[in-house]
């Protein structure tokens, strides 16, 4: 019998399944997924490891996870600095000195917060009710009309009068020249990719891995093959959906190589513009500062969810709020369960905050 078994082989289930076999634990991974490393997954095409989920670049503030995650894979020095492309015009994000010198001209701090100051004058004081004003009474019309409005209803499919001004608490508006996309300490994307981060955790002689397997098929074998589970999956579906089903936002994605060096010259570019209908192209090489003769590109398109599909990311609305509580609720009854990761949790989670939330659950579970 296994110590533990693991369902799901994403960053969360990894750690764990690599700390505990590091502590003389047996533990049985299940992937229903035709490979490891769950939304992290990388796969080299053309010489280019092609991020196979979405553009993933690691970034943390926390020492600790830095340095964990160093033993899995050397790190480039890559710095996430989008731009945005509004009908061929050309915006650095996240929104700072260089976007607001394009936008009207000025040079100065001052002259910037003046401006953005006369374009939030026009809600007069107003208390934002929907997307729409709250953006306007952060960063006034321009910014919001030019690089908010029509990638946010992209996004959400749905106009942004029509959606909850919480969407966007707050906007990062930075003073400084600086495109850095991050404010972390530490960032940059693993030279050869993040599957080897994965395929190493996992490679230990206590661990068994097996994939193309569903929890739910054979769900009653699984729940007798180890002490204790830790289940990564979305949490609904583990209760049978009782209480009804979780949202989330999806996404597709067209990848495709291309005979050319150099597509875009950026790694990610957001397109703003309301006719076009992806919200972002991703050129996987200059993640990794690629020199190959070819590259390859993928179109981002956001996609109403339904059963079935990908979920990408939850929705945390009231009304999906209050329905993860009362999942919440039976998931602590269940004395024999783990749940984690941001399907068991319910919750959008960057890879650090995985990797910390995953070595809190082993340490508190091994209790060492
Ligand atoms: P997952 O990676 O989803 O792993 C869960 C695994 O469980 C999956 O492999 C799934 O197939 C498997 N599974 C589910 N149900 C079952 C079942 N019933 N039986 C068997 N297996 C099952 N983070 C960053 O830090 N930086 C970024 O730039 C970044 N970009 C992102 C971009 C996108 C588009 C998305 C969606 C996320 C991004 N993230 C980023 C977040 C990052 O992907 C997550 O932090 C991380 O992948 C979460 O790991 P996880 O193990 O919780 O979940």
């Amino acid at each position: 019998m296994f110590d533990y078994l693991v369902v799901g082989s994403g960053l969360y289930g990894a750690v764990f399944a690599h700390e505990a076999a590091k502590k003389g634990k047996k533990v049985k991974v299940i992937e229903k997924r035709n490979h490891i490393a769950g939304n992290i997954y990388t796969k080299e095409t053309e010489g280019i490891q092609v991020h196979q989920y979405g553009a993933h670049i690691f970034h943390t503030s926390d020492k600790s996870v830095w340095e964990y995650v160093q033993q899995f894979a050397e790190f480039n020095r890559y710095t996430n600095s989008p731009i945005a492309n509004y009908h061929g015009e050309i915006y650095n994000l996240p929104f700072n000195m260089n976007t607001f010198n394009k936008l009207w001209g000025v040079i100065t701090p001052d002259e910037a917060k003046q401006k953005i100051e006369e374009q939030r004058s026009v809600l007069k004081g107003k208390q934002p009710e929907n997307l729409e004003e709250q953006a306007i009474s952060l960063v006034g019309t321009d910014i919001y009309e030019k690089l908010i409005k029509s990638y946010t209803e992209k996004q959400w499919g749905r106009a942004c009068t029509e959606l909850p001004s919480f969407i966007i608490k707050r906007l990062p508006v930075r003073f400084t020249y600086d495109n850095n996309y991050f404010n972390d300490i530490y960032q940059g994307i693993p030279i050869g990719g993040y599957t080897q981060i994965v395929e190493k955790m996992l490679e230990h002689p206590n661990i068994e891995v097996e994939l193309n397997v569903d929890f739910f098929e054979n769900r009653a074998n699984y729940e007798t093959v180890a002490k204790k589970i830790v289940y990564t999956g979305m949490i609904d579906q583990y209760f049978d959906y009782e209480h009804g089903v979780l949202e989330y936002r999806s996404l597709r994605f067209e990848t495709e190589a291309l005979n050319q060096e150099n597509f875009q010259g950026n790694a990610v570019v957001n397109y703003t513009d309301g006719e076009t209908p992806y919200t972002r192209i991703i050129e996987h090489k200059h993640f990794e500062f690629g020199t190959q003769e070819k590259t390859v590109i993928t179109r981002e398109y956001s996609k109403e969810w339904k059963q079935g599909d990908e979920p990408y990311y939850p929705v945390n609305d009231q009304k999906n709020s209050e329905l993860y509580r009362k999942y919440y609720k039976l998931a602590q009854a269940q004395e024999n369960v783990i749940f984690g990761g941001r399907l068991g949790l319910y919750k959008y989670f960057d890879m650090h905050q995985v990797i910390k939330a995953a070595l809190h659950a082993v340490k508190k579970e091994l209790k060492d």
